[in-house]
């Protein structure tokens, strides 16, 4: 089959690689459409430990496919969770001891679903739903995540810090929580896709609650910095291993701030995720701003194109 591997930071090539062969258990997916991810660029320039540790690595987790066996339409989640570890005995799925191995090798006209997830986060896509948008199930599910861990309550306004496609997909959830998202900085061009996700913009001084999207550690320290007295801050986007954020000891301790991680995503808000997309509440397709074959992945990632949010990659 045909996939893009990657080689070391800078270095992604199409080749023709073997077949990969399903275990027990394992489901085996034709790639119709991937989708590009800031994960995925963040991964290309600079490696990443787990996705990416083994070279030449396959590449790439968003999609939507067939299943061989059966012939119906799937999308499925990077991971899943064990359901028997500690922190799935907490309901904390997200913290499973047991995430590993995650899903990875989604731009590749041929991909294997381990058994694991198959069995708990690999869905059917309904008929309605174009591959192209379902493709989104898996960043969607992190944000519904996100806005769970925030404790978004009807009513309260939500800055959101970052406007890429997260920062857009985070607005969209929090407008569905019945609160009111305000969406801070990023460039005017995605800003101004806003009002489609239910955003207005604003310097969200004083909000509720503080999501951050931005993947730096001054998104942190503003999340922290414009909550209002007794609000929340929440750092969504990772930051490379061993960074440190200083943070305002002053608002943390007297102005008694909240504040959380959010990561990954549930059994829960995986299936919400899909059926908040099928619902064509918000228009989901306009953060699929390109469109390259797998032989164009590689410049795309090389040099993202002027407005791109994500690109779609057909297999
Ligand atoms: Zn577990």
């Amino acid at each position: 089959m045909r996939a893009a591997r990657f080689h070391g930071p800078g270095d992604l090539r199409v080749e023709d690689v073997p077949d990969p062969r399903p275990g027990p258990g394992d489901v085996l997916v034709q790639v119709d459409v991937a989708l590009t991810d800031g994960t995925d660029l963040k991964a290309y320039r600079r490696g990443h430990p787990l996705l990416l540790s083994k070279l030449p690595s396959l590449f790439g987790h968003e999609f939507c496919g067939t299943e061989v066996a059966t012939g119906r339409r799937v999308v499925a989640a990077n991971s899943a969770p064990c359901g028997t570890c500690a922190a799935c005995g907490r309901g904390e799925e997200a913290q499973c001891e047991n995430l590993l191995p995650l899903l990875n090798g989604a731009y590749a006209e041929l991909l294997v679903v381990p058994a694991r997830i198959a069995g708990t986060n690999l869905l059917p896509v309904p008929r309605s739903l174009s591959s192209e948008v379902a493709a989104l199930m898996e960043p969607l599910a992190c944000c519904l995540h996100g806005v769970e861990r925030a404790e978004v309550r009807e009513g309260q306004t939500v800055a959101v810090l970052g406007a890429g496609p997260i920062g857009l997909m985070l607005c969209a959830c929090i407008a569905d929580a019945g609160a009111r998202p305000v969406l801070v900085g990023g460039r005017a061009q995605r800003r101004a896709l806003g009002p489609d996700f239910g955003a207005e913009p604003g310097d969200g001084a004083g909000a509720d609650v503080a999501i951050e999207a931005t993947g730096t550690a001054k998104g942190w320290r503003d999340a922290v910095t414009l909550v209002r007295r007794g609000g929340t801050a929440v750092a969504f986007s990772g930051l490379p291993a061993r960074t440190e954020v200083p943070l305002d000891a002053r608002r943390i301790h007297y102005e008694e701030l909240t504040l959380r991680g959010a990561f990954h995503h549930t059994p829960r808000t995986v299936r919400a995720a899909l059926a908040f997309l099928a619902s064509g509440a918000r228009p989901w397709e306009k953060l699929l701003t390109h469109e390259v074959s797998l032989d164009g992945l590689p410049g795309l990632f090389a040099e993202p194109p002027d407005g791109y949010l994500k690109a779609i990659v057909r297999l």
